[in-house]
């Protein structure tokens, strides 16, 4: 994730080695997407002295084509807009770890929290902000990393618009898969519905809405993603029974088969969800005490930038309250 965008600190911010070990931090900030860099930057106008560890600066704005529901940009790459973020947070002056991801979290007898990163390093923080984000689950089928950003989409919410009247194939049997099918057919787009578990798990009351509009295709697999270099120009399904392969052409694959929240490390340090969400209250708090969380790794409904990012600064000013022992 990230590799086409590098982060251009003033010299100075990056921890060195063995840096860390005579410091306390007030906050560590494990995440640099929206969530990450908006709690990073209202964090750092509180004065508190921050460390954020991250693989990439941006998290998935850097794989998105373009983003025209950002208040402020008609429309902004990706990559511009996390460079934006990353500019803003830059004002200020952070410790980063970054190109590090944290593996372990614990907490020490004094309510001291110990961060372990992927190099080994250890962090102390008097509070942390979770702000880890999810991945979205991909197909793995030839051409889907490919084509993904010219005509694979792994977030329909975001890209369905670019497809307008266009046809597309929309993969999953969930709600969001369907609900992207009654999108993409308000806006003029032929769809054709592929689920690729047995059985449609979404909603009766969504699955009404849209019989009789679109091809509703059970029980299929998605063998291939093709096109013409640029663009995609159709896919390969076969039933899973076994039946003939055949091929929609289509300009838009819309892959709606699940989140995976990115929080692994974090099983047993902080409560989660079914879903393998952090759990949240409307403070941001955890189930652990001096530990917040925001955006899309937590239990907040609906994964987007501008929520993830209200919800970093709602975090960050959690944390401030909580340092600063103030009444919610
Ligand atoms: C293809 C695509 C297109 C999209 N288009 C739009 C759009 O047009 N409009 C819109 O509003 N939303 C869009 N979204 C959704 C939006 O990008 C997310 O909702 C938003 O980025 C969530 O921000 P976040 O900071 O919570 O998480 P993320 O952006 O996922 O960032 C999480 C960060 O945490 C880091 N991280 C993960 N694990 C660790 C760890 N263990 N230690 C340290 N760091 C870690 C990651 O590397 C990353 O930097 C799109 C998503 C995708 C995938």
């Amino acid at each position: 994730m990230g590799l086409e965008f590098k982060l251009d600190l003033p010299s100075g911010t990056n921890l060195k080695a063995g840096e860390e070990k005579e410091q306390l931090f007030d906050l560590a900030i494990v995440g640099g997407g929206p969530a990450g860099l908006t709690a990073a930057m209202y964090a750092l106008r509180k004065q508190l002295y921050v460390v954020l560890i991250s693989p990439d600066l941006g998290g998935q704005v850097l794989l998105t084509r373009g983003v025209e529901n950002y208040m402020g940009y008609q429309y902004i790459t990706g990559p511009e807009l996390a460079r934006k973020f990353s500019a803003q947070v830059r004002q200020f002056t952070l410790k980063l770890a970054q190109g590090e991801s944290v593996t372990r979290f614990s907490q020490d007898g004094k309510g001291l929290f110990q961060l372990v990163t992927s190099t080994d390093r250890f962090i102390t923080a008097r509070s942390v902000i979770l702000a880890t984000g999810k991945r979205s689950r991909p197909l793995n089928v030839p051409g889907e990393q490919e084509y993904l950003g010219r005509g694979v989409s792994l977030c329909a919410v975001c890209d369905g618009p670019f497809f307008k009247e266009l046809p597309v194939v929309i993969v999953g049997g969930g709600n969001s898969a369907i609900s992207a099918a009654l999108d993409m057919l308000d806006l003029g787009s032929p769809v054709t519905v592929v689920n690729v578990a047995d059985g449609w798990q979404a909603d009766s009351v969504l699955m009404d809405q849209l019989r009789d509009r679109v091809t509703l295709l059970d029980a299929h697999k998605v063998t291939e993603i093709h096109g013409d270099k640029e663009k995609v120009s159709g896919v390969k399904i076969t039933p899973r029974d076994g039946g003939a392969e055949r091929t929609l052409d289509v300009r838009g694959v819309l892959i709606e088969i699940g989140l995976l929240p990115n929080t692994e490390a974090l099983a047993g340090f902080v409560a989660l969800n079914a879903r393998q969400e952090v759990l949240t209250d409307c403070f941001s708090r955890t189930s652990r005490p001096g530990v917040f969380a925001a955006g899309d790794c937590t239990s907040v409904p609906e994964k987007q930038i501008i929520i993830a990012a209200g919800d970093g600064a709602k975090a960050a000013l959690a944390a401030h309250r909580f340092l600063k022992h103030i009444p919610d």
